[in-house]
């Protein structure tokens, strides 16, 4: 403890605030290069206190995030408690279910895993370095720049104490605090722009022995046009089902005020879900309802000191299942910038900030606007037969054109391709897909040739250039 209060660091090269998923992942690739890491957590340690890990109770991980923890040989322990989901399974109000697969076969899938366990995981894995330590109960409540000094609240006692960082990196997620304290800076700016829609998280109990009541493999949907509820599979053959409403209107939140609303909606539109769930009414009013916000601000950094990652530099709806996957990727490309700029012992923090606010910036705007997008796509067009068409087709030319053809929901999801580009390569696929189904009654009666011709003047450019961009950064 120095005269004025304050306490280094503990000579902590680099201070994290925020220990949720990123924020632990974060501190393993830095404690592998070598640095030592202190962490300062809000929360008390999960491990130990049995605590909620906040939103939604699990979360679908995919390539991005995958290959992240690869890169630190995590992966394998993380996947072991997941439930592979290989496809959308649609509920229609009357209760028919169609199954729509996500990738072109087998082989492609999302992960359903449980935030908890991941994040714990995580945790241990970071202490395991020998190079991280994780404060815990410590909330960070501002920053003097000129000073490099972080002030952190003590959540058990409510005392402050002043931490000094050499280099400070926010994973404090969407609601970040140190974000707050860079937008007092000149020149910084924010947009938060919430939906207006919120969730709410109910229950799927298991069955008999662990079994799953409803299709194990797949992320089911109920979609209504305006509003969709949602369950994903956990390892304990239970699902987490959230319903995605709009706050006023109707149908909306503002209209479910009794238990007797609760359950007329739900028999009247997901008739075949109300047997399956929980305690509905009780659940429903005693769960709180979540929001949903899109953050985008710049910059990402001051100076060589400070950068936000993850969720605080860029928060995202949840409908593409990327918002971790992004963080996580957000690391990749850290640590790649640092093998770039770490030159003999000193690291130029500056410079690595700057170029990865300029590597990630345009793609994280990309799958914003994207997930946004895809909320469309979910709660509306799956249940549509002109998207259920085009759908179809699509399918077919993945297996007829492997390598030529891929869509864009495969080149977020099971490749590593910048998000920018996936979204150009998705305006490219759009028309190609408008044109061979004009007119089209059924998928068998598509054009191949005319396929064949236009992925190879329209898409193949753009394919080009993702696997060139994809090899670059990996080289
Ligand atoms: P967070 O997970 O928010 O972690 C931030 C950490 O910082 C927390 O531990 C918090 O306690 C701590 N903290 C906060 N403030 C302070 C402070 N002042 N001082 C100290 N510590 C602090 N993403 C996917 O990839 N796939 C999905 O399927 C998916 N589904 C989702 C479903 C829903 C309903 C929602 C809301 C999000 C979903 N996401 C999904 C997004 C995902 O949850 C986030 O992108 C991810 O959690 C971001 O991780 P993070 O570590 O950056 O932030």
């Amino acid at each position: 403890m120095r005269a004025d209060g304050s306490t280094t660091g503990g000579g902590a090269q680099v201070t994290l605030v925020g220990a949720g998923p990123v924020g632990s992942l974060l501190a393993t690739f830095l404690a592998k290069r070598g640095l030592s890491v202190e962490v300062f957590e809000r929360r008390p340690d999960m491990r130990r206190e049995a605590i909620s890990a906040g939103r939604s109770i699990n979360l679908a991980v995919s390539t991005r995030g995958i290959h992240a923890m690869h890169e630190l040989g995590l992966d394998e322990e993380v996947l072991k408690q997941a439930v592979p989901m290989k496809g959308r399974m649609i509920h229609s109000v009357s209760g028919q279910l169609a199954f729509q697969a996500y990738g072109k076969d087998e082989n492609e899938y999302i992960n359903s895993i449980s935030r908890g366990g991941l994040n714990k995981t995580l945790m241990t894995a970071a202490e395991q370095t020998g190079r991280v330590k994780i404060h815990f109960n410590k909330k960070a409540v501002g920053v003097d720049f000129d000073r490099h000094m972080l002030e952190v609240e003590d959540e058990t006692d409510g005392t402050i104490s002043r931490v000094e960082y050499d280099v400070l990196i926010g994973t404090d997620g969407s609601a970040s605090a140190i974000r707050s304290e860079m937008l007092r800076l000149p020149g910084y700016a924010s947009s938060e722009s919430p939906l207006n829609y919120g969730y709410k998280e109910l229950c799927i109990l298991p069955g008999e022995g662990g079994s799953f009541r409803i299709e194990k493999n797949a992320l089911h949907i109920w979609p209504r046009h305006t509003y969709m509820l949602i369950a994903l599979p956990n390892f304990d053959g239970s699902f987490t089902c959230t319903l995605f409403l709009s706050y006023e209107g109707s149908p909306s939140f503002a209209e479910l005020t009794s238990r007797q609303d609760v359950s007329r909606f739900f028999n009247e539109q997901f008739g075949d879900a109300v047997p399956l769930l929980d305690e509905l009414e009780d659940t429903f009013f005693t769960n709180p309802t979540g929001h949903m916000v899109t953050v985008k601000c710049e910059p990402w950094n001051v100076g060589g000191r400070v950068l936000l990652l993850g969720d605080a530099a860029h928060a995202i709806v949840p409908f593409f299942g990327q918002g971790m996957n992004c963080g996580f990727e957000d690391c990749t490309v850290l640590n790649e910038i640092l093998n770039r700029y770490a030159r003999t012992t000193a690291i130029e923090w500056q410079e690595v900030f700057s170029q990865f606010l300029q590597l990630r910036r345009v793609n994280t705007d990309a799958i914003a606007d994207m997930a946004v997008e895809n909320f469309i796509e979910m709660r509306d067009k799956v249940a549509d037969p002109q998207f259920l068409l085009r759908k179809a087709v699509e399918k077919l030319l993945e297996n007829r054109f492997p390598g030529e053809y891929r869509s864009r929901y495969a080149l977020v999801t099971f490749s590593r391709v910048p998000y920018r580009l996936a979204f150009e390569a998705g305006l490219v696929t759009d028309d190609i897909l408008a044109e061979l189904c004009r007119g089209l009654k059924s998928a068998d009666e598509v054009d191949f040739e005319k396929a064949g011709q236009l992925i190879r003047t329209k898409l193949a450019p753009v394919l080009q250039q993702c696997w060139q961009e994809l090899s670059m950064s990996k080289g």
